[in-house]
Formats: C-alpha cells, structure tokens, sequence
C-alpha cells in the first residue's frame, strides 16, 4: 500500500525549528524504527510523528473532511491510513518509544507546538 509521506513537509520543518530552538537533538526519517518516524529523539527515546490532518483524520479539525467524489475510495484510503498510523504507535510503544503526533493544524502555530513538544518531553533538552 502506498503509504502518503513527503519528507520534509512544511509541518515537519516547523517542528524541526521549534525542537532546536528549544535545544533538543534529534534525528529525522530513521529506518531502523517502524514506519520511519518523522523525527526521533534518541536521549529521550521518543518519537514524533508529523501529521497532515488530511490524510490522517485529525478528529474534529475542519481540514478532515472528505472529497464529494469517489467516496468509497476516499474513505477506504482514510481507513487504511489510520489503521497503519495505529500500527506503527503500537510498534513504537512495544520497543519502548513514547511516541507524540503533531498535527499539521498545531504546527502552524508556533506558541501551540511549542507548548505541546515541552508538555511531552517534560521540559528540558
Ligand atoms: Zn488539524
């Protein structure tokens, strides 16, 4: 199954600044872990994944709806996306990695992400 990711995506890079800026380290797209995860923070051994609130149905944000065409692929497509995102968490979380979704809509808005990275790694670098 075609899995629907671009490196480096706008949110991404937001998240990246906000993560130096804040003074954490990090690696990005590592193999080694399921589903390649966006940014990996190895000190903490956590993980971030960067969401497009589209593709991976963020509940109750106005960018999830669906398309007025092709609805059955639409919501096969949407399905399968979130099952796979479940997968992944639970891989990561099975291997002892704390795992945070930034959505895209939170990653626009620089105080928000900033906010929500130090609630989930506790504060300090
Ligand atoms: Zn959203």
């Amino acid at each position: 199954m075609a899995r629907v990711v671009s490196k480096n995506t706008k949110p991404e890079r937001a998240v990246r600044t906000a993560l130096r800026s804040l003074g954490f380290r990090f690696r990005g797209h590592t193999n080694a872990l399921p589903g390649t995860p966006d940014l990996v923070l190895h000190r903490q051994k956590s993980v971030i994944l960067v969401h497009g609130c589209f593709w991976h149905r963020h509940q109750g944000c106005a960018r999830t709806r669906v398309p007025r065409t092709r609805v059955s692929f639409w919501t096969t497509k949407f399905r399968q996306n979130v099952e796979r995102d479940r997968t992944v968490r639970r891989a990561l979380k099975g291997l002892g990695w704390r795992t945070l979704i930034v959505w895209e809509c939170v990653a626009e808005d620089p105080r928000r992400l900033r906010r929500q990275l130090l609630r989930f790694l506790d504060g300090a670098p």
